[in-house]
């Protein structure tokens, strides 16, 4: 049923002696490859590879990336990912020689903009936080945790503190948090929600104590909802002597209007490849910079970017935790980030996250006589649903999720955050048009009435997708990863 192959195996278009590529004459002395590699390495047989010519591996690629769906094909409402458009222009500035044909090894004096750059997107992310300082070392969100949690970590160190090992974590928290906090050997307590989806104060009254680290939180949290006991909830946790970590990947939400500093935080990561004009969803380049208060600044890694009269310099914070990345970390990320801040200015980035947050109530508040709504306040830039009424009709948020796909829609987040059944993440951003956010609407109606008349049609879609539905439990478990000769 999924097996129609919708473009051939390159290897099923090999033909002996066809060639893609042209090597000018040798004008080196040839050396024969047993000189270079040693014999117990280089192979017996030939690799069997296709031969081909240059335009059907063209081609070949070329129809491959046409069965994406990506963010310049169509609307990707991935809830807690903000796959938003990223306006070229600011692809344009990274291909400037003079960010993209520059060496980490040149001597400072030659890379006087660059460093500037950083200093300046440095700067401008401590304000946009509220706080002091920047390192934009991390390579991505979960490397901002990490460096995060390692500053907290040499914080508590220094000051004789070491025996702190609990790190508070909600139970709406994304993945990569408790993740992150085994990383640095910390206990993750969990902390429940209450039923207006945030954090449990007398729970969380309950939790803290002597061996409190600190407390990770994302707020608006997984269901995009903002958390309005937040200065009750950093005062509990800053008298028990414990820090704020801020997951800032939705800072879409919260741009100009909000800043973490100022609700009792003291680190925050940011994701320049969410918010920050950078795409993201194929594994990267990213980038995680973190921003701190005062006290924590001296233990940011390195290097980072300081102003000594007007010379830019790389410098290493006194109790620095040491370096996370190779020499200064994704900078044509930070390029990007810096032309979208600059463009934007702190009006137009406010503007984003006002229109982030408008579109998702829109469309939340469009759907909830047909979808679920667990928690029924206003949301920011994201909102869940769930299909608790679906499922009673024998539909599963999946064949929810798949059928829209036939609409030519990428599939919302499901069954995240783990604390709603059925859990339907959606996050339309601020770069859609109206038009596009009511065709989606219409979609999920259409498709929830589709599951009370025509509930089979769910079950076994998607229909018009190059592959249809999967077996997943298959591919999970006898994944095929490359080609086998049969
Ligand atoms: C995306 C995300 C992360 C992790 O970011 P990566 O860059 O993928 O490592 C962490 N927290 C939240 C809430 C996120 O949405």
């Amino acid at each position: 049923m999924t097996t129609k192959r919708v473009v051939p195996l390159i290897f099923e278009r090999s033909t002996p002696g066809r060639r893609g590529y042209r090597l000018p004459a040798l004008d080196v002395p040839e050396v024969s490859i047993d000189q270079l590699i040693p014999q117990e390495h280089l192979r017996t047989q030939p690799a069997e590879l296709p031969e081909v010519s240059e335009l059907e591996v063209i081609r070949h690629y070329t129809q491959l990336s046409r069965l994406n769906h990506g963010v310049d094909v169509g609307f990707y409402p991935l809830g807690s990912c903000t796959m938003k458009y990223n306006p070229r222009v600011h692809e344009d500035v990274t291909s400037l020689p003079g960010f993209a044909a520059i060496h980490p090894y040149q001597p400072e004096s030659s890379v006087q903009g660059a460093l500037e750059l950083m200093y300046n997107l440095s700067e401008y992310l401590a304000i946009i936080s509220g706080l002091e300082a920047t390192t934009l070392q991390p390579a991505a969100g979960a490397h901002g945790e990490l460096a995060g949690l390692m500053v907290i970590k040499a914080f508590h160190a220094h000051n004789g503190e070491g025996h702190r090992n609990e790190m508070l974590i909600p139970d709406s928290a994304h993945g990569t948090n408790p993740a992150s906090c085994a990383m640095v050997g910390y206990k993750v307590v969990e902390v429940p929600s209450d039923d207006r989806g945030g954090v449990d104060v007398e729970a969380l009254k309950k939790l803290v104590g002597p061996n409190t680290a600190g407390l990770m939180l994302t707020n608006p949290n997984t269901l995009g909802l903002f958390d309005e006991n937040i200065c009750t909830i950093s005062q509990i946790v800053h008298d028990v002597g414990g820090l704020l970590y801020y997951d800032g990947a939705n800072a879409n939400a919260i741009l100009g209007i909000v800043r973490p500093g100022d609700m009792g935080f003291d680190v925050v990561h940011y994701n320049l490849h969410k918010t920050f004009s950078t795409p993201h969803g194929g594994g990267g380049p990213g980038s995680g910079p973190i921003s701190v208060s005062k006290d924590l600044a001296p233990f940011l890694p390195g290097p980072v970017v300081r102003k000594e009269g007007d010379k830019y310099v790389f410098a290493t914070p006194e109790h620095s935790i040491g370096r996370l990345k190779s020499f200064y970390g994704n900078f044509l990320v930070y390029a990007k980030a810096y032309a979208y801040i600059l463009s934007h200015g702190p009006q137009g980035l406010r503007e984003v996250s006002e229109i982030a947050v408008l579109h998702a109530n829109y469309m939340m508040r469009r759907l909830q006589d047909v979808y679920y709504l667990p928690v029924d306040r206003h949301c920011k830039h994201e909102f869940v649903l769930s299909g608790m009424w679906q499922k009673e009709l024998g539909v599963r948020t999946t064949d929810i999720a798949k059928r829209l796909l036939d609409y030519g829609y990428h599939a919302p987040t499901v069954y995240f955050p783990l604390i709603v059944d059925e859990a339907i993440m959606i996050e339309p951003t601020e770069t859609e048009p109206k038009s596009t956010l009511d065709e989606f609407i219409e979609a999920m109606r259409a498709i929830a009435q589709e599951a009370k008349d025509n509930p089979e049609n769910l079950t076994s879609a998607p229909h018009h997708t190059p592959v249809t539905r999967l077996d997943e439990s298959r591919a999970a478990r006898q994944p095929i990863l490359r080609w086998q000769k049969s």
